[in-house]
């Protein structure tokens, strides 16, 4: 039987089957936002109305939409070689697209291990540095640290080091043996810093807290967004994440960054590692690898982590670890043309060079009532409202429905709208973007 994939297929009345993720399932089946085509900077509607994408999806589609040479790279690889195993086998496009990305990464963060998503990336490489102190002798590193406002994932590792109480409360007791720094969102001392804020570098010492409470000989890693973004786009102190590197170079604790979001361009840099000089253990990464056409993720590990690994029986499976879609090769074809377009079209230097305009532009919403704090670099932003008493997030809901409506696609969590647009945003969409915001703010009681 011939399924049938055109649109009149998709418009379809029913919409009970499918349990949305992350989604207030009842309140959107009543009223749906329903996203059929994108090109370039906009969505389309199921009514055929434009919606400019001021969040490049969900942070991930920063070569913005439908650019027809990732298009035509996934077509001729399924055409190709639709999917082989990384299990014992390879295929070529997976060890190019492998060396591609550690010369994009500064420093020796040279190995890396394919997954599908960031979820699987932070799991994977919680799971790599447990396995790297046993390898090495240290069995007894078996903590794990995050930190409280740190988002993760959903794996149970990462919500476990994660530090979203919603995200955690529901799911039993979680890994043994995690503990979290406090965060570092201070706004009564950094509200309205453009850039990295001054105060509060000594937060990285929560770290020597816990390392005297356990003992450094039972800690493994610690896990830090670099840039906390779904939490509200935090920004790290001056000097926090280098004092978090020294920290955990004396007490050879690994540090790992989560990039999903930092990552390919977001801060106006490859990665939050080269805009911030820090140079961690292990990176994970997802999103922006394949500008969110096909799901992937990468972990970055430095040469001596992956050496650590490789003294063993020749003939021995190093890591017992791995996903059927592990360097899946629509997923490789779609990254390897993405990386194509990050270079030709120097979206990095791009997102850089719009900084300053994207910045002004964020902060001409100072002012308005309710507006309690705003944060950017790069190509994102936070705006911080306050929230109604009682009513965490109902604000900035309000906002998204409105902006919406209005043609703008914006994101929200708890009370901030993050904005983080594909880096390909013209002048005259930051206007938009904004110009919308300006206009919607003020009617939000
Ligand atoms: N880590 C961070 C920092 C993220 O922002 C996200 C997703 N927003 C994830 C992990 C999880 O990624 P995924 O949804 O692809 O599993």
């Amino acid at each position: 039987m011939s399924v049938d994939t055109t649109a009149s297929a998709t418009a379809t009345n029913d919409l009970s089957s499918f349990w949305m993720p992350f989604t207030a399932n009842r309140q959107f089946k009543s009223a749906p936002r329903m996203l059929t085509r994108a090109k370039g900077m906009f969505y389309e509607t199921s009514e055929g109305r434009p919606v400019l994408d001021g969040t490049a999806g969900l942070w991930c589609c920063n070569a913005g939409h439908g650019d027809p040479r990732i298009v035509s790279a996934i077509q001729n690889q399924a055409a190709e070689l639709d999917y082989a195993p990384a299990f014992q086998m390879g295929h070529p496009l997976a060890f190019t697209l492998a060396s591609r990305l550690a010369q994009l990464m500064p420093g020796d963060l040279n190995r890396v291990f394919f997954t599908n998503s960031g979820s699987e990336s932070v799991d994977t490489a919680l799971k790599i540095a447990l396995a790297y102190h046993r390898v090495r002798g240290e069995a007894t590193r078996t903590r794990l640290i995050g930190r409280e406002r740190g988002y993760h994932g959903v794996g149970f590792g990462g919500i476990s080091v994660g530090g979203i109480v919603n995200n955690r409360r529901f799911f039993g007791s979680l890994l043994n043996g995690v503990d979290h720094m406090r965060h570092t969102h201070q706004p009564e001392l950094n509200a309205f810093t453009r850039g990295q804020p001054e105060h509060g570098a000594e937060l990285a010492d929560d770290l020597e807290r816990i390392v005297a409470l356990h003992g450094a000989e039972t800690i493994a890693a610690v896990i830090v967004e670099p840039m906390a973004g779904s939490t509200g786009v935090l920004m790290p102190p001056k000097g926090y994440l280098e004092r978090l590197r020294s920290i955990c170079d004396k007490y050879g604790i690994l540090l790992i960054f989560d990039e999903v979001i930092t990552g390919f361009g977001r801060l106006g840099s490859s990665f939050a590692v080269e805009r911030f000089g820090v140079i961690p253990d292990l990176v994970t990464t997802a999103k922006g690898i394949t500008s969110g056409t096909v799901p992937m993720g990468a972990v970055f590990a430095r040469d001596g982590i992956y050496d650590a690994f490789m003294h063993g029986a020749p003939n021995a499976i190093e890591l017992f670890h791995g996903y059927t879609y592990s360097a899946h090769p629509l997923a490789c074809a779609a990254a390897l043309a993405t990386l194509d377009i990050y270079r030709d079209d120097k979206l990095f230097e791009r997102a850089d060079s719009l900084a300053q305009y994207w910045e002004d532009a964020a902060f001409s919403l100072k002012g308005i009532s309710n507006v309690v704090d705003i944060r950017t670099m790069g190509l994102i932003a936070g705006i911080e409202l306050s929230s109604r008493p009682g009513a965490i997030g109902e604000r900035a809901f309000e906002a998204f429905l409105k902006c919406y409506d209005k043609g703008v696609m914006i994101r929200t969590t708890g009370d901030i709208i993050a904005l983080s647009p594909p880096l390909i945003i013209e002048k005259e969409h930051i206007d938009q973007i904004f110009n919308t915001l300006a206009e919607v703010l003020p009617t939000i009681a």
